[in-house]
């Protein structure tokens, strides 16, 4: 499933285990039995259990209609352990027969307990079959899981624990089964009929309905199980795989939205060959189909042969989406066709080793993105959103490994850190084995567990077998919670001609001490000149190069670098080499020179980011010391060279012109100050674009492009660098170069131009921002798609009746506060409008509140998702941190769901966990 950050999905679908004692073999794991308070009670991964069933084939009937859905399973048992009654997982349906190699049960031979079939009399053979007959009223399925019907059609969302809500099974990614699929329906309503694998029949009933039958031959787990019914309209294409078979590609969109899906097309044949050629992956049904849906609430879903996308994550061309867009849906439909071998043919044994698909899929994707791309920009961005969400998350209340060992319900584990630096694990893998070795593990991992559920060790165990070490030690990744902190030191020794880097592991924030135990991880490191130029690197075991991929595996080391003629300048952490927080006593100086001169581009932008992080940590201490600050001459100069730096594309220009976000610059604050971040950041915008006016001008005009729209590299690198250069021009006192921007805004001839001008216009204008939302919505009034950008816009505004605006806007009949994506584009970009956001005024807290409380209500498992943008409430000053506690109360009451209220206790909780760490009291 793909999360993507900004659709990152953080909880998803419900998990209830009864703590009876005749339940104890229903699940996988048992529940904490210390536990008493219902909403909080833990599972434990040392507490897994193989299921006591398995299901090895199961055909399903579905006879579908909008208010009533039958469902027919017919299911093969196979019996693992003697004495004992099954009990199938079944949730939100009614039972209405149960059979047992062909004859019915009477009702007192099973019971329908909440969440639970229970069956206690199935016989004691080795293998029986079940025939159950159950239905549900999928309209009534506002929380969008299981088998739902929204907006004209029947879509599935079973991960993580969606299936009990179709049909009562062993819902557990451990039992794998082969699939038959029969779909019944009205063929003028619901002409088109998917569902996973091959499509083995189809004809017409004689009652005038339709009947469709799919086979799909690979075992799976029923979170893959998929299913769309509705009236779509299908563009096909195909792709010859590298043994010459000949693969059916679909994809299936609302009718009208056909010319806008060749980009998602594209994509995944790029996709498809991309696999075969570096991970020697080749796809395995005869036909592959995609299908676009607006309810639905995440990025995307892999069901196997039938990967079911966000509409946002599919469809758009450069006329109604943006360049980034375009980006990020070359890489949902890769992350999502990339899961066929890492999630669908190997899977995962318990949602503990959700790291296991879903952090090895995202570093294939963003390998095949930085292929397909930029490969340094591409980087940047995957760091950018590391260090912005994962970092925090793994230093804040919700820190947990990449394989937690207990959560509450298996959406916890749908984190930044799963995702993220699951990800990072499996890139620090490549550096530390090479490429060869790390293809060659890879090649065993698929070859020992094809068709299995394994777990984190079986990657390990594959990566072992061909390492030419010891490499246990590196298993510590997923089993310890936080970001180490890496110190380096230098000393240079001018007679002997060595230069002496000490490697230091401090352990994070989130690890006693005494408990810490240090990883083993890569360390890129460069030696420069004064004039910029690498030193050749001559270090004990590892080969001379100008960069090294040092292995850390110490608490404290020291490495010796020979013949460096003169003191160097140390390149560190090249290519962000593992995801750690690196210490280096930098001069301003050395900045300035790493990032004009350093060979390796990312570092080049890292040095630009430390750089003006430097500056504007003491331009806020100014700020809140109410004393002026003059910012350095060396800094405003190297953003100068930067702004003319040819050695460097448009695109690298754009980043490294950035300045840190102001999430950056509150991460290290103990409590954090977003106003004065604001300000300062706000102050350095404009100075550099007084210091630099004509050259911005200049560049503005040199780099606007006339011709139509094209999407590539030369042509997004010239827009990313035009509307960075605007963005500074904006800032300018007076408002002088906003009419500028407007005109940009009037003549674009592509969203990403569009958006960027309302961006600006929104941050320092309201009345020129305001009619340019004006007519974007005149232009675009009947295409709902790209009205959520006008959402967005909205609620990313700066100005003080913001929230007011905001009560409004949920009025108009543009927003349905039922469908998620208009949902997430207004509270999302609210609550990361943090200045805002956190007004001391308490307005938005209060807003996004009685907003989840709302959609609660319908849809808990996004109502829960925004309760994660409290988490800045232990580090808060008191005044706002008891305006936020007066408001995480309100969604600990009764009425709401518990999944919201637990996410509300554990925001609420931290504080107390923090204080007793430190001994304070609580505010207030
Ligand atoms: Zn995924």
């Amino acid at each position: 499933m793909k999360a993507k950050i900004q659709m990152l999905r953080l909880f998803l679908a419900l998990f209830l285990v009864l703590g009876i004692q005749i339940h104890s073999h229903e699940s996988a794991y048992s529940t904490d039995k210390e536990s008493t308070s219902g909403s909080t009670k833990k599972i434990y991964l040392q507490d897994y259990s193989p299921p006591d069933f398995l299901i090895p084939k199961t055909q399903l009937h579905f006879d579908l209609g909008p208010q009533r859905t039958i469902v027919c399973s017919e299911l093969q048992v196979v019996r693992q352990k003697k004495d004992v009654a099954l009990v199938l997982n079944a949730e939100d349906i009614e039972i209405l027969h149960v059979m047992i190699n062909g004859e019915e049960l009477d009702t007192k031979d099973y019971i329908h307990l909440d969440n639970q079939l229970i069956i206690y009399s199935v016989p004691e053979d080795d293998s029986f079959s079940l025939r159950i007959l159950n239905e549900f009223n999928p309209e009534e399925n506002k929380e969008l899981s299981g088998l739902y019907y929204a907006d004209g059609m029947f879509c599935t969302q079973c991960e993580s624990e969606g299936f009990r809500r179709i049909t009562p099974f062993l819902d557990r990614p451990d039992v794998m089964s082969c699939y038959t699929v029969t779909i019944l329906a009205d063929p003028v309503q619901f002409p088109t009929l998917l569902s996973n694998g091959n499509l083995i029949h189809a004809k017409q009933i004689p009652d005038g309905r339709f009947e469709v039958t799919y086979d799909d031959p690979f075992p799976k787990p029923s979170y893959l199980f998929g299913l769309i019914a509705g009236d779509l309209a299908v563009v096909t294409d195909e792709f010859v795989t590298m043994s010459g078979k000949n693969v059916a590609l679909e994809i299936h969109v609302e009718h009208g939205q056909e010319g806008r899906v060749s980009h998602a097309m594209d994509s995944l044949k790029r996709a498809m060959a991309w696999d075969e050629e570096v991970f020697g992956r080749e796809y395995d049904l005869e036909t592959l189909r995609l299908a676009a849906v607006r309810a639905f609430n995440m990025g995307a879903m892999e069901n196997k042969g039938l990967l079911i996308f966000n509409e946002t994550a599919l469809i758009g061309d450069g006329s109604c989406v943006t360049d980034g867009c375009l980006y990020w849906i070359e890489d949902v439909v890769a992350h999502e066709y990339f899961h066929n071998w890492t999630g669908n043919r190997v899977t995962v044994r318990d949602w503990f080793q959700l790291a296991l698909k879903e952090g090895l899929t995202n570093f294939r994707n963003q390998e095949f993105s930085a292929d397909m791309n930029s490969r340094t920009v591409t980087r940047i961005n995957d760091v950018q959103v590391l260090r912005t969400r994962q970092f925090p998350e793994d230093a804040g209340p919700l820190a947990h490994p990449v394989l937690p060992k207990k959560f509450t319900t298996p959406d916890d584990s749908y984190s930044c850190t799963t995702y993220l630096k699951g990800a990072e694990i499996y890139r620090m893998m490549l550096n530390l084995l090479g490429k060869e070795r790390f293809r060659q593990g890879m090649d065993q991992y698929f070859a020992t567990n094809d068709g299995k559920a394994v777990t984190i060790q079986h990657v390990l165990a594959a990566m072992q077998s061909v390492a030419d070490r010891d490499i246990s030690q590196f298993a510590r990744w997923f089993d310890q919670p936080g970001t180490p902190l890496v110190e380096v030191s230098m000393a240079y020794f001018e007679d002997k001609k060595e230069a002496h880097l000490t490697v230091k592991q401090l352990p994070p924030k989130v690890v006693i001490s005494h408990d810490f135990k240090p990883f083993y991880f890569p360390l890129a490191v460069g030696l420069m000149d004064d004039d910029g130029f690498d030193f050749v690197l001559d270090c004990d075991e590892y080969n001379l190069d100008t960069t090294i991929n040092l292995h850390i595996d110490k608490d404290e080391e020291t490495f010796v670098f020979k013949n460096i003629p003169s003191r160097p300048i140390p390149s560190l952490l090249r290519n962000f080499s593992a995801p750690v927080k690196l210490d280096y006593p930098y001069t301003q100086g050395e900045l300035c020179l790493l990032m004009a001169k350093d060979s390796d581009l990312f570092n080049r932008y890292d040095a630009s980011q430390r750089l003006a992080t430097m500056e504007l940590e003491n331009c806020i201490s100014a700020i809140q010391a109410g004393t002026s600050y003059v910012f350095s001459e060396k800094l405003l100069k190297a953003y100068g060279n930067a702004l003319n730096d040819d050695a460097c594309d448009n695109a690298l220009r754009a980043e490294i012109l950035t300045l840190p976000s102001v999430d950056n610059l509150i991460a290290d604050m103990e409590i954090v100050d977003i106003d004065a971040a604001v300000k300062a950041r706000e102050r350095l915008k404009t100075a550099i674009a007084n210091r630099y006016e004509d050259a911005l001008v200049f560049m503005v005009d040199e780099l606007n492009i006339d011709t139509p729209y094209q999407y590539n590299a030369v042509d997004t690198g010239k827009r990313a660098l035009k509307n960075a250069c605007l963005s500074y021009l904006g800032s300018l006192p007076g408002g002088h170069y906003l009419t500028l921007v407007a005109k940009h805004f009037e003549s674009s001839n592509n969203m990403t131009d569009t958006l960027a001008a309302i961006s600006i216009l929104c941050q320092y204008d309201h009345k020129l921002a305001h009619e340019a939302l004006h007519t974007f919505h005149c232009f675009w009034e009947n295409d709902p798609l790209v009205l959520n950008n006008w959402i967005t816009a909205h609620a990313s505004c700066d100005h003080e009746n913001l929230v007011d605006d905001l009560k409004a806007l949920c009025f108009h009949e543009t927003f349905d506060i039922h469908n998620p994506n208009n949902m997430r584009c207004l509270l999302r970009a609210f609550f990361r409008n943090l200045k805002l956001f956190h007004n001391i005024s308490g307005k938005g807290y209060e807003f996004l509140v009685d907003k989840i409380i709302e959609i609660d209500e319908f849809n808990r498992i996004m109502a829960t998702m925004f309760v994660a943008a409290f988490e800045l409430y232990p580090r808060l000053d008191s005044v706002r941190q008891e305006l936020m506690r007066a408001q995480l109360e309100r969604l600990c009451d009764p009425s709401l769901s518990k999944e919201t209220r637990g996410a509300a206790t554990r925001i609420l909780n931290s504080l107390k966990e923090e204080n007793q760490l430190t001994g304070t009291s609580p505010a207030a």
